[in-house]
This record gives structure tokens, sequence and C-alpha cells, in this order.
């Protein structure tokens, strides 16, 4: 493939870096196989029938509000009852949590992640999330284990968020005609995926036999939108959701621009000069009103453009919650964009470009989703998470905002595109029990979320205590020597 990111400049070495860096972005970390010794979870005795989080601030996020003093009672994994502490009547039996100056907001979910296929480091995966408050992920990249993952976590026979799951990726080398692109999405309904991964370059025809199949079978459809597809198809077909904010600086070019954009999703180069920022309203108008959702992944394309080295970025004390091949893997990736062969000025361009788009779909209504694309580019599951909700709040949303697309967007996301009831991502009757309890109000900052208290997923309370065993557990797997 001829990559035209810096179409001025002589052909070589630098195309041959681009591709490289495409290749990476887009395959993400799924390769690695990294043998692990099992890691044990501390078993829970039967918890009683209810738990009673007694006069507590919640903050529901219905709309964005306190309420205090209230009382929430859990059963059967179920929110069953909230109301003013003075007026519930905590039932005989319940494990009481005393909630006075403590806010209880839904937990978290993370919409773009990568889970292994290898059991013992998916369930390390599963607890990382767990012990940074994630209570749901959607795995944009499945295999049949994942399936499996699936529902021994929904049977409580592992612990670790719920999870949502994609097939396989179709991409263009995989289903190369739009009868290759139907059969793969017949068949992957029928093995019991959750949505469909577009990938990179499906050609328009069997991106439209993917969509119309999706359509017919019932099985949404959503990730990358590749440059021989192009924004204006996906939005004409109602992609669930967008990831990477794909297609949307190529689509901000000017008109008469004698600079054509390259198919990479980092745009960068003398093209940068001829975008035309007038476009950007209209492109989020189009995007809500095709009601697309976005998945921006901020966090990790700052990380492809900072000229941050990898060995300081090594140094960030989440990576002690990976094995060695992954940190090693981190570094090669991180090396291979430090030579970059754009000035400083080029690279925030492309990051204020990438931050006014994501403004303005806000603004226009269009929803947001928090999901950083874990593990990749020293991004490690869970606390990722929280720094894409910071990368929402740098690029100018309020904390409630960025939260938003972290808790009630992805349970309206689930309930729009699988055509079911919401189930969580609110702190109200009926929803799923996942909870998160924390010291310091969220609304105010969301470094906060790490002033947790503890956790509740799917109606199992985990103190913060266990959350950091379980940290110390995967810190230990991932220290000791590996045994042959
Ligand atoms: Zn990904």
């Amino acid at each position: 493939m001829k990559l035209q990111l810096f179409p001025n400049k002589p052909s070589g070495s630098t195309e041959d870096y681009l591709a490289l860096l495409l290749a990476l972005i887009t395959l993400g970390t799924t390769i690695f196989h990294v043998a692990f010794g099992s890691s044990k979870v501390a078993t829970q005795n039967a918890e009683p029938q209810s738990i009673a989080f007694v006069n507590v601030n919640v903050v529901p996020f219905d709309r964005e509000r306190i309420l205090e003093g209230q009382t929430v009672i859990v059963r059967d994994g179920r929110i069953v009852q909230i109301g003013p502490a003075n007026k519930i009547k905590v039932p005989t039996g319940a494990l009481k949590l005393d909630g006075r100056g403590k806010y209880l907001m839904p937990g978290l979910a993370d919409m773009h992640v990568h889970l292994s296929s290898q059991p013992d480091l998916a369930s390390q995966q599963l607890q990382l999330f767990l012990a940074n408050g994630v209570t749901t992920v959607r795995n944009m990249i499945g295999k049949p284990e994942h399936l499996a993952l699936r529902d021994k976590v929904a049977k409580g026979e592992l612990p670790g968020p719920t999870i949502y799951t994609a097939g396989p990726p179709l991409l263009g080398n995989t289903v190369a005609t739009p009868e290759a692109g139907e059969r793969a999405v017949v068949e992957q309904k029928k093995a019991g995926y959750d949505l469909i991964k577009v990938h990179e370059g499906l050609s328009p025809e069997t991106y439209a036999a993917i969509v119309t199949t999706g359509k017919r079978v019932g099985i949404p459809f959503a990730g990358h939108v590749t440059a021989t597809v192009g924004l204006q198809r996906a939005l004409d077909a109602q992609q669930t959701s967008i990831e990477h904010l794909d297609g949307y600086l190529q689509a901000m070019v000017a008109d008469n621009s004698p600079v054509k954009p390259g198919p990479s999703q980092v745009v960068l180069g003398p093209v940068l000069e001829h975008i035309d920022e007038s476009k950007i309203p209209a492109l989020a108008a189009a995007t809500r009103k095709a009601g697309v959702w976005n998945d921006p992944t901020l966090t990790l394309f700052k990380l492809v453009v900072s000229d941050a080295k990898p060995e300081d970025l090594a140094q960030w004390p989440e990576l002690q919650y990976v094995p060695a091949g992954m940190r090693e893997s981190f570094t090669k990736q991180k090396q291979s964009t430090t030579n970059i062969p754009a000035p400083p000025s080029e690279r925030q361009r492309y990051i204020e470009l990438r931050n006014k788009m994501l403004i303005a779909l806000h603004e226009a209504g269009s929803k947001l989703l928090i999901g950083p694309d874990s593990p990749q580019f020293f991004l490690v599951p869970g606390f990722a998470t929280h720094k894409e909700l910071q990368s929402f709040v740098d690029a100018g949303l309020t904390p409630y905002e960025a939260l938003e697309a972290a808790t009630r967007n992805p349970g309206e996301y689930f309930a729009e595109v699988m055509k079911v009831r919401r189930d969580f991502g609110t702190v109200e009757v009926g929803m799923r029990a996942d909870l998160l309890l924390l010291d310091a109000n969220p609304l105010e900052s969301v470094a906060n979320l790490s002033k947790r208290v503890g956790l509740m997923v799917r109606g199992r309370w985990l103190p913060e205590s266990e959350l950091r065993k379980m940290l110390e557990n995967i810190a230990a797997v991932n220290r000791a020597p590996k045994a042959n």
C-alpha cells in the first residue's frame, strides 16, 4: 500500500515507517503470547442477601446532580431501592456500608479494550479493570476464547467486568469480496459475538455488504473508518461507533486543497496547512444526525505523536502490572514513533484538531465514549481508562461530561445498538449493581476516581483492600522469573 502522508516529500523510509506505524496501531497488541503462572483470586464467602449503602451522596448520572443522604439497597445483582436515608428501611441481615461523606456513582465502562486470548493473561487484565473501577468492557477484537470468557464472568466463575465482545476484525485482506463480507457477518452472528468490528482496507462494496447483512441478521457493527470507505459512507451506513476519530481530519481538508490526505490515521505533513476548520461544525452536526457514536482514543494518539522517550514512559508505575514481554513491545512501538518525521508544531496541530473535533461533537449533541484501546503504547488496562477521562477534561470537557462518556453513554450505546433496555450506567432502581464508592466528589475532578472505598460489580462488593490485593498479586506474578 502506498501511503501519502507526506506527499511533498520523497518516498522511501518515511513511507516504510508510516506503514509500520499504521500496522502497529491497527493491530494493537493482540499478538502477544506471553506465558504466565496462574494468579489466584481470593474466593469470597457467600454474600449476604442484601447490601445497603447507608447515608451516601449519590451521583446518579441521569443528569448533573448529587443526591445527598441517600440509602441504596442492592439485591441479586441489581439496585432495588434508593431513597432518603431516614425513609429507607435496611433489610435485616443486610451488609451495611457506611456512606457518610462518601460518593456513590456508576462503575466505569471502557469501550475499546483488547483482552488477551490467553486465559491467565485475560484474567489479569479483567482484574486490572476491576482494580480501576471498570465494571463493563467492550472487547474490540474477539476470538472464540472471548465468548467463553464473557460467559464465565457472567456466571460469576471469574472476577471481572461485564464483557461485550466483537468478533475477529473484518479487514480488506480477510474479507476481500462482498460475498466474503456477508459470510463473515452471518458466521459471527451465529457464533454469538455481540458486534462486528470493521477494520482497515475494506472496499466500499464489501463494507456495504457487511452493513446490509449486519442489519438483516441483527448484529451491530463498529470500528475504523478506512480511507477507501471514508467518513461520509460510515455516517450514511450509521456505523454504531467510529474509533480513533477516523476520517474526520481527512474530511476537514479544504475542497480546493492541492494536497490530498493520505490513508493513515495519523494526519501530519503539508496537508495540515490546508485544513478548513469551518467544516468542523457541519461534520459534528452530520454525525449527530446519523446517530453515530465516537470513541476518539485521544490518549493513544497523543502518545503516538508525543516526543516522550520510551524509557520515560516505561517509568509509569502501572507498568508493573503487565508482563515484561509486553513492556518491551510498548517500548518498541514508541521507539518506532520517536523519529516521526514531523516538527513539534505539526504534532501539536494534529492533537489540537482532534480536540476541537471532540468538543464540536459534544456541542452538537453527538455521543462520546471512553475507550482508550489498551494494552498498547504504554496504556495499561484500567489505568488507561482514567488517562482517557483526563484527556477528555484536558480537551475542554467538564469532569461530568467526561464521566458521562464512561457511564451513562455506554449504557445507552448498548441499549440502542442491541435493541434492549438499558442495563447500566446510572444509579437507578433496576440497573445492574455496578457501583463505585469514592471518598471524594468525582464531579470536582476525575482524579478523585482513584480515591476509592470499594467497587461493586454485579452486586458483589470488593473493598479497596481486596482491589489492592489483586494488584499486588498481579505485580508479583509479573516480577517472578518465568517457569518454563
Ligand atoms: Zn483497538
